[in-house]
């Protein structure tokens, strides 16, 4: 059984609850692990707090030279953790290894940031005096991770917060503990001193709340569903710590008719169906002008029969399985309410028949037309393979129609007209908008919702100012 990762070591559990992690392509128990109480929270709270001061001290530099050298160990045994990432999350081997990769590379981004971390000097405030802003780390940082992208979610928030001085405890969704406890033992090994990354497995209640309550935390990286961080935002304040939040989204795409229709349609069908769907950034409701609405639907129905659905682990599997059955059950509600509204099903809408479909959370990929504007899939988040299409007039009405949505995470694009795509970047409500581009993240751009997806970033050196307080001196001499 697996356990906690504690100041450097596993350790055991104050209590005897368990978690059961499943694999997602067969329902088969891959490992159990113990479930972290408040007790041990406080535990890697204390951990976390008696090596803020060493960590704060050692130079600059030289935290990101082992956040370097500890990043490359992890490489060394990077399919390892891929393979780890399928089994417990259910995601094609070829997707874990970009996932895991994406993780080592953001946390090296931000090793490479620790020697341009930088304050302010102003001169001459008064005569003989000047003025210092000092930047400080901010002590021992909760990081809530969902089980979508266990790792690079976990890495958003990693790497910022430690290269600024600052310790961490992390704790992993219920279902994807087993990737995020092995990084950190490796991590470890590589260099990062005990006490500064520990993980307790746990559930939100439990682990998860006794963390973001914790008089000793005194910031809350939270990514997760809308509803949970409206909890915790909540909840952190009765220390008043901060808190930022990655939260749901529902992004729209806009295919105009002057769109390179091939890219456009490999896009919306990447954007919509990797990771089955279980993306806060996925394609989630696709607009497309009417004059080429037609043939967008005709190759996207294309591009959905070609979708290859498997178990993570099989050969040139292109989508696994959902991560859990209530997961393929919500999509399952979902696109059945589409389609007592009046939606017609252009693709899927059901569970693939046979082996190895039986045992696992598969769902087929689907495309919905014309969905009524009170139905499930326009006005909440989708997390599944199911994109639900609707034909609009031109550019006004697709981008009224895609800020009609609580959420306002990331947005899309595709045209030839610069008047179009400069229209839409001005007024599409969302944290970020792709011109002619799939939805990329990256370590160099800030990343963050606007509306309901919650606020703050991560990414970019902004994320940087989110671990850190200024402090100003005043030096008269
Ligand atoms: P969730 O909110 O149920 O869980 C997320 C994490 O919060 C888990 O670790 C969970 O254990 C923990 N948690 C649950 N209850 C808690 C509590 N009371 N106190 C503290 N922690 C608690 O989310 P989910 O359904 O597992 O994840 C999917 C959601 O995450 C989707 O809405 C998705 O859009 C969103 N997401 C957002 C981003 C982003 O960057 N904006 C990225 C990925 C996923």
């Amino acid at each position: 059984m697996r356990q906690m990762f504690v100041d450097g070591r596993f350790c055991e559990s104050s209590g005897s609850d368990q978690l059961e992690v499943r694999d997602p392509a067969t329902g088969e128990l891959v490992e159990t692990v113990l479930a972290g109480t408040a007790a041990d929270v406080d535990a890697a709270v204390g951990a976390a707090h008696a090596a803020f001061p060493g960590w704060w001290d050692t130079a600059a530099a030289r935290r990101g030279e082992a956040l370097h050298e500890a990043t490359t160990h992890a490489r060394d045994h990077l399919e390892e953790l891929a393979r780890q990432l399928t089994q417990e999350q259910g995601k094609p081997l070829r997707e874990a290894r970009l996932e895991v990769g994406r993780c080592l590379e953001t946390l090296d981004h931000y090793a490479g940031l620790a020697k341009n971390l930088r304050g302010g000097y102003v001169p001459n405030l008064d005569e003989g005096t000047y003025g210092v802003v000092l930047r400080r780390p901010l002590g021992v940082v909760g990081a809530i991770v969902p089980w979508n992208f266990p790792t690079t979610l976990l890495a958003n928030k990693l790497g910022p917060a430690i290269v600024t001085g600052n310790t961490v405890v992390a704790k992993p969704a219920e279902t994807t503990p087993l990737t995020t406890l092995r990084l950190a033992e490796l991590l470890h090994e590589g260099g990062i001193p005990a006490g500064v990354f520990n993980v307790v497995p746990g559930t939100g209640p439990v682990a998860g709340a006794a963390l973001v309550a914790h008089p000793l935390v005194r910031k809350i990286a939270f990514t997760g569903s809308t509803a949970v961080g409206k909890q915790t935002m909540a909840s952190a304040a009765e220390h008043l710590k901060r808190v930022t939040l990655e939260l749901g989204g529902s992004d729209p795409m806009i295919i105009c008719d002057d769109a390179d229709l091939d890219r456009a349609v490999s896009a919306a069908s990447v954007g919509r169906f990797f990771n089955c769907g279980q993306a806060c950034l996925a394609t989630k409701r696709l607009f497309v002008f009417e004059r080429v609405a037609e043939e967008v639907i005709d190759k996207l129905a294309g591009k959905a029969a070609k979708l290859r659905i498997g178990p993570g682990t099989a050969d040139r599997v292109l989508m696994g399985p959902l991560h859990a059955e209530r997961h393929r059950a919500r999509i399952e509600e979902q696109v059945a309410d589409a389609v007592d509204r009046g939606a017609k099903v252009l693709h899927g809408g059901a569970r693939p028949r046979g082996e190895p479909y039986d045992r696992g959370w598969f769902y087929e990929p689907t495309l919905l037309l014309e969905p009524p504007a009170d139905s499930r899939v326009a006005l909440e988040e989708t997390f599944g393979p199911a994109l639900p299409i609707w034909r609009v007039a031109g550019l006004d009405e697709a981008i009224e129609r895609a800020n009609a949505s609580p959420y306002g995470l990331g947005s899309a694009i595709w045209t030839r007209d610069l008047h179009r795509a400069s229209v839409a970047a001005e007024r599409l409500e969302a944290g970020y908008t792709w011109v002619n581009s799939v939805n990329k993240v990256y370590d160099e751009l800030p990343f963050g919702g606007v509306k309901q997806s919650g606020f703050g970033k991560e990414h970019g050196v902004e994320a940087l100012d989110y671990y850190q307080e200024t402090k100003s001196l005043v030096v008269k001499h």
